[in-house]
């Protein structure tokens, strides 16, 4: 193979960056911008697309993205990034002729394998053992109660009985004191079920991106605090048990009255795009362990636990709830005291 000497991290870099612009690097990669990005068919986020500049692994230089449809583009570019780098960045033959190396980063899978061996690290956890070490306790909240735990005074959630509508029910965080029982005409009759929307909005209707009145789009939304995970696939004590593994800061955790378990993360992201980024980075271990890819959405209705879900004959059920949750998994939080908690009023 090549005599040439290898080249350093930063001249490696700067090749990169004569090809692509400048990057901010983080040792041998960056994320950029797709040089494909134009053929995008799914929503964008600043994690998609990376150049490595150097081996790191198994990882050959070149780009890399996570959409499929720039292929050409992105296939191109690293192409024209392995041909600047020459062979002297590598002494493996990989980079023989002209053959295009495209590998394209693996969207991330369920396996249910691995879920299966992560639940068995915490056999037997039910709702009992999620009620003990939940900060609040669980099954004396009224829907109001719930969503007094999770918002900050002045904002505003959206509730739904019907899924594809604008919202039965503006309810609006009033500080202490306030009514427990103000949602409590959703807790029963509807036949299927009742929805919030995970990030609290202005509550008035603005254009959206189809340019209809909406109150319930990314225009509306005031803070970018939570993410939804719900699995259709996984086990569901398999689910539980992953979720209370988890080092991520999970507020809440329900059931939708089907067979489906929602946890509401609190992600604290600044604006959309920084959503989309913390999302990105969840992804694939979250995916992994069965949630939903599709579900995995800014804008997300999710379950409001305390209401009767007719079509199924059964309650959306809350399981655990954390107002102000840190990356401590549930499992290494403390257990409450017997009892503890039992003399609070719901309305508190
Ligand atoms: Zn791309």
């Amino acid at each position: 193979m090549s005599a040439l000497p290898e080249l350093t991290l930063t001249e490696a870099q700067s090749v990169a960056e004569s090809i692509i612009g400048r990057c901010s690097w983080r040792g041998a990669e960056a994320y950029i911008q797709c040089p494909g990005i134009k053929h995008h068919t799914n929503a964008n986020s600043g994690t998609d697309c990376k150049v490595v500049c150097e081996r790191i692994g198994n990882l050959a230089p070149g780009i890399y993205c996570f959409h499929g449809s720039c292929e050409t583009e992105v296939a191109a570019a690293s192409r024209a990034l392995r041909s600047a780098l020459g062979k002297r960045s590598s002494s493996k033959p990989q980079l023989r002729g002209n053959t295009p190396v495209v590998i394209r980063a693996k969207a991330p899978k369920f396996n249910p394998a691995k879920l299966a061996q992560i639940a068995a690290k915490l056999p037997g956890i039910d709702a009992t053992w999620f009620a003990a070490r939940s900060p609040k306790q669980p099954d004396n909240r009224t829907p109001a109660s719930f969503l007094h735990n999770l918002y900050q005074p002045g904002e505003n959630v959206v509730v739904f009985d019907v899924f594809e509508s604008q919202g039965q029910a503006l309810w609006t965080h009033r500080g202490v004191p306030f009514d427990a029982r103000e949602l409590d005409c959703f807790t029963t009759g509807k036949t299927h079920g009742v929805w919030f929307l995970a990030n609290p909005v202005t509550g008035q209707y603005l254009p959206n991106d189809n340019g209809h009145s909406s109150r319930r789009s990314w225009q509306n939304v005031t803070c970018w605090r939570y993410l939804v995970i719900e699995s259709d696939s996984a086990n569901p004590a398999h689910w539980l048990a992953a979720l209370a593994q988890l080092p991520i800061p999970i507020a809440a955790i329900y059931t939708s009255g089907g067979k489906s378990i929602h946890a509401l993360v609190r992600i604290d992201a600044e604006s959309k795009e920084h959503w989309n980024e913390q999302a990105e980075q969840l992804k694939p271990a979250l995916i992994t362990l069965g949630a939903d890819r599709k579900a995995i959405s800014a804008v997300r209705l999710t379950r409001l636990p305390g209401c009767e879900r007719v079509e199924k004959g059964k309650v959306q059920t809350l399981l655990y709830l954390n107002g102000n949750p840190d990356e401590t998994p549930i499992c290494e939080l403390t257990v409450n005291a017997p009892f503890a908690g039992q003399w609070e009023e719901a309305g508190q």
